[in-house]
């Protein structure tokens, strides 16, 4: 006997989450979530860790970030955010500067004390004639910063992040570098509203998920049981697009990262989130320390941290590539997505983007009213 449902959902990250509070809450329908991981949250999860208590994101650190004061007021139902501001910090040769590149970085590197209306000469003089075509991602970020920047901040760091030499990747793969030729020190350029929720992500979505016409299946595989549903209104897929039509086209890349968690014997090991590592000496490419995403809460003797490194894993999809090979096979799937009346294919996966969370949370709500 098959189970009946108005909705199936494909996944509990935001786009799944979202959908699923919507549908149960303003449309009264029943709402099934098959999620294979054994956790909700999707990539958004965050836990304690065993030896310190600290809570961090088991894939990657997630800063809560928006201009938007829709996505802000949507999020406030389930979750307060404590205020914290995201700054990043990058280790070149042994000295710290700040990241982006802004004008604090440029007067420490180069040992000058440029004001912001001399910052756009000083780095025009220093970029090579000849390179108004860049063939490939060296050329473009040389001719955007010059070589000494680039050498310092960008090339150490892209190579191990593609795990290839940036001569080889395609000048695509970027946009403009981003050049402040102020002292800001923000990471994000849309950070009016930021921070962490108080209570950690996982407790927005168990907040989110609590309703009695919304059933959530760990552990469970939409592949091997789509068969026990009957759908009454519509499946919606948050899964690997390409996955969802056997690959017919081919199999869409996706660059991958590991962790590595260690705990230290100190109360704060490098006094910051997140610091990239710019030189190929360091294997890894940032190293996280969670505990500073919670200055709010009460400091631990040790601290956990959590080094970053890229590799390949076809199992663990983390951000699409944007080349022409890449772009061109997910239109062709999209048009295939276009001929399912049935299913709505959303989130991160679904679309082959990378989006912030505050992205995904306004086309679930976007979604939602076509719905609806
Ligand atoms: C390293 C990293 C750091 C990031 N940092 C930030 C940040 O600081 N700020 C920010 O705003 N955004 C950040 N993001 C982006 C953020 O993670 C995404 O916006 C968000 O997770 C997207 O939600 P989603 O629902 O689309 O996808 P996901 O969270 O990936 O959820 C999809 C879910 O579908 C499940 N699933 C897939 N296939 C199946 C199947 N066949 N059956 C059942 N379940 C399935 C998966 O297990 C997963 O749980 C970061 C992303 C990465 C990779």
């Amino acid at each position: 006997m098959k189970k009946e449902t108005d909705y199936l959902i494909v996944g509990s990250g935001f786009f799944g989450s979202v959908l699923a509070e919507r549908i149960s809450r303003v449309l009264n329908k029943r709402v099934t979530i098959l999620e294979k991981r054994n956790h909700i949250g999707g990539n958004c999860y965050s836990h304690r860790d065993e030896e310190t208590g600290i809570e961090y994101h088991k894939y990657g650190t997630h800063i809560f970030h928006t201009n938007s004061k829709e996505v802000l007021q949507y999020l406030s139902q389930f979750t307060e955010l404590n205020g914290y501001y995201h700054q990043v910090l990058t280790t070149h040769k042994n000295r710290v500067y700040q990241m982006p590149i802004n004008l604090e970085t440029i007067n420490a590197f180069f040992g000058v004390n440029l004001r912001p209306f001399e910052v756009k000469d000083f780095l025009s003089q220093k970029i090579p004639k000849g390179l108004d075509n860049p063939k490939n991602l060296e050329e473009k970020a040389i001719s955007q910063i010059g070589p000494e920047l680039y050498n310092a901040f960008i090339k150490g760091y892209t190579a191990k992040q593609w795990q290839k030499d940036p001569k080889d990747l395609p000048a695509s793969i970027i946009n403009r570098l981003p050049i402040r030729s102020s002292y800001n020190e923000s990471y994000f350029n849309n950070g009016r509203y930021q921070g962490i929720p108080l209570e950690g992500f996982t407790a927005i979505f168990e907040k989110m998920l609590d309703h009695e016409l919304i059933e959530v299946h760990l552990e469970k595989d939409y592949f091997q049981e789509r068969d026990n549903y009957e759908v009454l209104e519509k499946t919606i897929y948050t899964g690997p697009i390409d996955r969802y039509f056997e690959y017919c086209f081919g199999k869409l890349d996706w660059r991958s990262v590991r962790f590595e968690h260690e705990v230290k014997d100190v109360e704060d090991y490098q006094g910051t989130s997140v610091m990239n590592y710019a030189d190929l000496e360091a294997p890894y490419t940032r190293i996280h320390e969670p505990k500073h995403l919670h200055p709010e809460r009460k400091s631990t003797q040790k601290t956990l941290i959590i080094k970053e490194y890229s590799h390949d894993d076809e199992q663990a999809p983390y951000y699409p590539i944007n080349d022409e090979k890449n772009k061109e096979l997910y239109r062709q799937y999209a048009q295939k997505a276009k001929q399912e009346k049935d299913v709505l294919f959303g989130g991160r996966l679904g679309t082959y983007s990378y989006y912030d969370m505050d992205q995904v949370i306004a086309q679930a709500l976007t979604q939602f009213q076509k719905l609806s």
